[in-house]
């Protein structure tokens, strides 16, 4: 199965997302679990969840991803920030689970001049406080493009938090494909090379998730703007050998693209007429 998606607004509901998912050719899609710069989230509907779970198994939906705010900060050396980390993550994973079985992705923080060794640190606490042995979610770790202090803009990094974590069997990674060249790894020239070093330094099977981005700045810029699919300086064929990898072509595509919905239909539908047709054999 080819599961693709893409960003969708969750301020109607999730029987709302799915039925726009449907529309736009979408057979999965991200959402943000509360408003991104904070704040309480929406009360949960039984009756959206239920109408949800039979729409999208119906449709065979592949998983779902959910966002945690950008703004939740887990390796601030503030503690109120990581308050607002703790009471965010561990009320969204109780949430989470109204929808059982789906991704959690969340950035892993900014350490702000502490240094990356503190902050990684203080991720795994985070994580340790949060995760519990009966969650049905798994916690993705995302990878990140390396503006300003940010975590994560190495597999190195992203395996020492993993390494810290006690329930590490809840957490994978989300690869997005913009943050990691922006970082220094070249998936547009040497794809093969980049998907060892993942295997190597955390092991493929980590691997959960693709956003599926093309990038507005060149190789290891550090700077995170995302661009539409074939406009950046990733360009079509490498975000398409990226879709039809066969160490990738399992996993669920969500698009993260500057577009309205237009856009992301022609987008999906772009990539499914260039799914290899021996990768839907299977
Ligand atoms: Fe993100
Ligand atoms: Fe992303
Ligand atoms: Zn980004």
């Amino acid at each position: 199965m080819f599961y693709v998606g893409c960003h969708l607004s969750a301020a109607k509901g999730f029987a709302a997302m799915g039925k726009t998912a449907l529309q736009i050719g979408a057979n999965t899609f991200q959402f943000f679990t509360r408003n991104p710069r904070g704040g309480a989230a929406k009360a949960i509907s039984q009756k959206d969840i239920s109408d949800f779970l039979s729409l999208a198994e119906k449709n065979h939906f592949g998983v779902l991803l959910a966002h945690a705010p950008y703004t939740l900060n887990a390796a601030s050396a503030d503690a109120e920030v990581r308050r607002f980390a703790f009471e965010a993550m561990s009320d969204d994973l109780k949430r989470m689970e109204y929808v059982p079985h789906n991704y959690y992705n969340f950035h892993p923080g900014s350490h702000v001049g502490q240094g990356a060794a503190e902050g990684i640190k203080r991720i795994a606490e985070l994580l340790n406080k949060v995760l519990t042995k009966d969650q049905t979610t798994t916690v993705l770790l995302e990878t990140m493009a390396g503006k300003g202090s940010e975590i994560g803009r190495s597999f190195e990094e992203l395996r020492s938090i993993i390494d810290l974590v006690e329930l590490s069997e809840k957490v994978g990674v989300c690869l997005d494909t913009c943050h990691v060249y922006d970082a220094g790894y070249d998936i547009a020239a040497h794809l093969d090379e980049v998907l060892n070093d993942f295997d190597h330094i955390i092991g493929l099977p980590r691997l959960k998730a693709i956003h599926l981005n093309d990038t507005k700045n060149p190789f290891a810029s550090h700077k995170d703007r995302h661009e539409k699919l074939g406009q950046g300086f990733l360009g079509e064929e490498a975000l398409i050998r990226v879709v039809n990898h066969p160490k990738l072509r399992e996993l669920p595509f969500y698009l993260e693209t500057p577009n309205e919905l237009e856009g992301y239909a022609a987008e999906i539908a772009l990539l499914k007429k260039r799914r290899s047709k021996e990768a839907e054999m299977r």
